[in-house]
């Protein structure tokens, strides 16, 4: 019998995972990707000499990474090299505190007793406390479909007795008592689009994923994950085609039929989007198809907020010994910092910073001689109404005038190409509703059922993989978005009718 065909549309994380996944089981995989170049918002920028991570610089729980290898008989080591990093952070406070992490608490508690000595005792008390939601929220439920009101019913009681109705902050700060060291332990939701004081305290459990499985880099950068992945695809045998963006998803009668991508029709048993998941239902979908219920959801959701990410190549290698690969420095306000960018929607006059230093690490991510970073700002999502051009700009001024006078002097002199985003290349070139850095905010309100589901519950043959939906953003999340979506399609398509 001919192999039943699946199309994905996008090749984020969860979509090359998707593909690599399904393709690996014996299905006849075509992805669609409408840029020219794989990875989503983990694709690379060439700028002259330079190469820049455009997004993701942080790889935790790699074991999901090495399934997928592992699907195809291969190893992933031989395939990518994953580098460790260490310390994993180093946190900046505004009134000059720095606290360095990594897994041996052994290293941690000492800095942590100097800031403030009952909190050594604390930190201990939060590891211990979160372990219930890293084993619930990551190990036990991160690879289940979360498509029947039942299963979320099954799984309330846990939550209540794990106070998932906390923030992450709340969570904390009864563990935790300096503000600088709250600040310390609770950033984490920020890395996958979510506010600290509103995020579930489930999601409190990142920290402890990087304690138990570490924090790594891919030697040559993120692009030798992506394109590791995408030779994997292909080597399976699967069909990959760039610049091929779906301009719709076709439905007859309730079920998908296939899709018109790059103005051609490829006929499909099933479609898994990983394209943002407002956007598939609000955009790729015709507007027939996309129940009343589900678009008002949609458009009143919470968002995450979106970045301005500023990459630099630098004249120099003589990166200050103060910065480490991955850089954390809060500004002088942090609640409410937050809410001027989830709330309020606006972009304060000041800011909390990421910069990433791959050379650290890898000292082949820049050319000889020369430093390849990149420096990054939350902002508001385009709900906004904001100057963006003009805002931008100033607050980039701010920025470097920042850098140079804590970390660098003379860093702007340094500059030899530069190249930034923002919430406009969300929206237009990856095609994000609202040019979220995220999709959906991960509150409990939109985690697990309440979080587009994996398989439609409108369409059949329509699945979604990627940030928007459960488990939600960042690499693990995305990828075992991926696993879900595997098992509802294998368990699903010998009800379809092969187009092949
Ligand atoms: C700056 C930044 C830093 C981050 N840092 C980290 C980190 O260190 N660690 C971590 O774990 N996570 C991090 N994240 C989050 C993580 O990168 C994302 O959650 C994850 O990579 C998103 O993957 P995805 O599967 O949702 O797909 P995406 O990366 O969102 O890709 C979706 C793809 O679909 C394509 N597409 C959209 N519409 C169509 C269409 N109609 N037709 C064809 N193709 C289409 C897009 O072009 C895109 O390639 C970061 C995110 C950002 C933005």
């Amino acid at each position: 019998m001919a192999a039943k065909r699946v199309v994905v549309i996008g090749s984020g994380f969860g979509g090359l995972a998707a593909a690599v996944r399904l393709q690996a089981r014996g299905f006849e995989v075509h992805l669609c990707e409408s840029l020219p170049d794989p990875g989503g918002r983990a694709r690379t920028f060439h700028i002259g000499p330079y190469a820049f991570d455009g997004g993701p610089t942080v790889v935790t729980a790699p074991f999901l990474f090495e399934e997928l290898f592992a699907l195809a008989g291969k190893r992933m080591e031989d395939e990518v090299r994953l580098l460790p990093v260490d310390p994993f952070y180093k946190l900046f406070g505004p009134s000059g505190e720095e606290l360095s992490y990594n897994g041996d608490p052994g290293f941690v508690l000492p800095q942590i007793e100097r800031i403030h000595a009952p909190d050594g005792a604390g930190y201990l008390a939060f590891l211990e406390a979160a372990r219930p939601l890293l084993q619930k929220g990551f190990i036990e439920l991160g690879a289940e479909p979360f498509t029947r009101v039942s299963d979320m019913a099954r799984v309330a009681p846990d939550l209540v007795r794990l106070r998932a109705y906390e923030s992450v902050y709340t969570f904390v700060s009864h563990h935790i008592q300096h503000p600088f060291l709250r600040q310390c332990f609770t950033f984490h939701p920020l890395f996958i689009g979510g506010n600290p004081l509103k995020a579930s305290s489930i999601y409190a459990m990142i920290h402890l994923i990087e304690q138990r499985w570490g924090v790594w880099y891919p030697q040559g950068g993120m692009r030798a994950l992506v394109h590791a992945l995408v030779s994997l695809f292909r080597d399976l045998g699967g069909a990959f085609h760039l610049s091929t963006p779906v301009e719709q998803i076709l439905v007859e009668d309730g079920r998908v039929e296939g899709v018109i991508a790059g103005g051609h029709r490829i006929p499909a048993d099933a479609v898994i989007s990983n394209a943002d998941a407002a956007t598939t239902y609000l955009r790729l979908l015709p507007p027939s198809a996309t129940p009343k219920k589900t678009r008002w959801r949609l458009e009143r959701a919470r968002y995450s907020m979106s970045l301005v990410v500023w990459y630099y190549g630098l004249a120099t290698d003589r990166v200050p010994d103060a910065l480490v690969h991955h850089n954390i420095v809060f500004g002088p306000r942090y609640a409410e910092l937050i809410r001027d960018i989830f709330e309020r929607k606006v972009i304060a006059d000041d800011f909390s910073l990421y910069l990433h230093v791959p050379t650290r690490t890898d000292p082949s991510a820049a050319p000889p001689g020369k430093t390849a970073m990149y420096v990054l700002a939350p902002v508001p999502n385009l709900s906004a109404r904001i100057d963006w051009d003009g805002e931008i700009e100033r607050l980039q001024a701010r920025v470097l005038q920042f850098i140079e006078e804590r970390f660098w002097p003379g860093f702007r002199q340094f500059i030899e190409v530069q190249h930034r985003i923002d919430p406009f290349y969300f929206a237009d070139d990856l095609n994000t509703y609202l040019g979220t850095g995220f999709s959906l905010e991960p509150r409990l309100t939109q985690s697990a059922w309440f979080r587009p589901h994996n398989r439609s519950g409108s369409i059949r043959g329509l699945y979604l993989v990627g940030a928007g939906t459960h488990p939600g953003a960042g690499i693990p999340g995305v990828l075992l978005s991926a696993k879900i979506a595997e098992k509802l399609v294998v368990r699903d398509l010998g009800e379809v009718t092969s187009h092949a």
